[in-house]
């Protein structure tokens, strides 16, 4: 830390100003290019392991600009090794949580490696059954902070030998209530230049806010959306979704215009709660509104957390559920859950030190 904490963020730069910065220290241009590299495509979190660059330059480097504008302040991974999660001080302080997911269900070729990222510290839409949501609203992050998260977890997972696969935006925060940052952030994910993913191996995750939903599609159309319903009616579902969002028929109406314009199908998520939710009618409502349209539904069983409302269903009031919606012909599946012992599951980041998270 110490005076290097207000140095810019590299992840904040082009390749144009990297360039800038290097020409004025009396480098040739291509030096830029190899900083570049081996950000983007080695994952190297500072100048000193870009061992292909002279250690003067580094070192004059370092003096100017880092690569991470945050710490690394503690780790866990789960007892099965399927997941870990990262915990990251910001220079204000602010602690925020991303996580690595690895999905391996025929063997290394078909290995999927998922980075779960944060957009806000905390969130304002105070959903009732969400632990970032009980937290209440900090503040907005900035697309390196966005950013940071992938090369964190790319930086793991570089070292285990096969790379990030896919990258959702489903962990802290609502993603389009911080438009400008996740539209900076996707861009550089998904540019040939930067990270290189391909839009449609990234999916934003949305409690409903329309406006950006429809700036989403004009801006990134091939970037996956999800919509969190969580009800088959506005009543149950203004009571679940506290923040005034837009109705349900309003959010499918969305969706439909969504799949319309980028020819890609929408997912909507639904966590699943004991009693609230979870009923074989509440299905069948579900599926009648849902009719027709190019979707899918994630099953999402809560992960109950302390202080939020919600239990998790029975196995069979979860299996009920799905048969409902794929009997209407509504694509359902239930999510498979991940890092469930370190606190890492959906819902379930706070980005505080009280809750089983590592000291750093
Ligand atoms: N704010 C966005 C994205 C972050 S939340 C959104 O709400 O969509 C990502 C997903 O985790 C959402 O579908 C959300 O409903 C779900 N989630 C929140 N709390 C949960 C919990 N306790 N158990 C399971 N899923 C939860
Ligand atoms: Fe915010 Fe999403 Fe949690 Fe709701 S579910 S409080 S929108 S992070």
């Amino acid at each position: 830390m110490g005076n290097h904490v207000a140095l810019p963020s590299l992840l904040e730069l082009s390749q144009e100003d990297l360039e800038a910065i290097v020409v004025g220290l009396d480098q040739p241009a291509y030096r830029a290019r190899q900083v570049w590299r081996n950000v983007y495509q080695r994952y190297a979190m500072d100048f000193e392991s870009m061992t292909d660059l002279p250690r003067e330059l580094r070192r004059r480097l370092g003096e100017r600009i880092r690569v991470a504008p945050a710490e690394s302040v503690g780790q866990q991974t789960s007892d099965d090794g399927s997941t870990t999660k990262s915990l990251l001080r910001l220079d204000d302080g602010e602690l925020i949580e991303t996580v690595l997911m690895r999905y391996d269900p025929f063997g290394e070729r078909r290995a999927r490696k998922t980075v779960c990222v944060s957009t806000q510290a905390g969130c304002a839409m105070g959903c009732v059954f969400c632990a970032t949501g009980a937290q209440g609203y900090r503040r907005q992050l900035s697309a390196s902070e966005i950013l940071l998260q992938v090369l964190a977890q790319g930086r793991i997972t570089a070292e285990e030998g096969s790379p990030l696969t896919n990258i959702v935006f489903m962990g802290m925060g609502e993603p389009l209530a911080n438009y400008a940052a996740t539209h900076e952030a996707l861009t550089r994910l998904s540019d040939a230049d930067g990270f290189g993913f391909a839009p449609r191996r990234i999916t934003v995750s949305t409690v409903g806010l329309i406006p950006g939903i429809e700036q989403l599609a004009r801006d990134h159309p091939q970037v996956s959306v999800a919509i969190s319903l969580h009800a088959p009616n506005d009543a149950l579902r203004t009571r679940l979704v506290p923040v005034p969002t837009a109705t349900l028929g309003q959010l499918i109406a969305a969706a439909r215009s969504h799949a319309k314009t980028t020819g890609r199908r929408t997912s909507f998520e639904y966590v699943l709660m004991a009693g609230i939710n979870d009923s074989p009618e509440q299905a069948r409502e579900l599926a009648m509104r849902l009719r027709g349209l190019n979707c899918h539904v994630n099953l999402i069983p809560i992960n109950p957390s302390a202080g939020v409302v919600g239990e998790r269903p029975s196995q069979a009031a979860t299996m009920r559920f799905l048969e409902q919606l794929v009997e209407a012909h509504i694509p359902a599946t239930v999510r498979v859950e991940k890092g469930r012992d370190i606190l890492a599951a959906c819902g379930q980041l706070r980005g505080d030190r009280e809750e089983g998270t590592a000291p750093g």
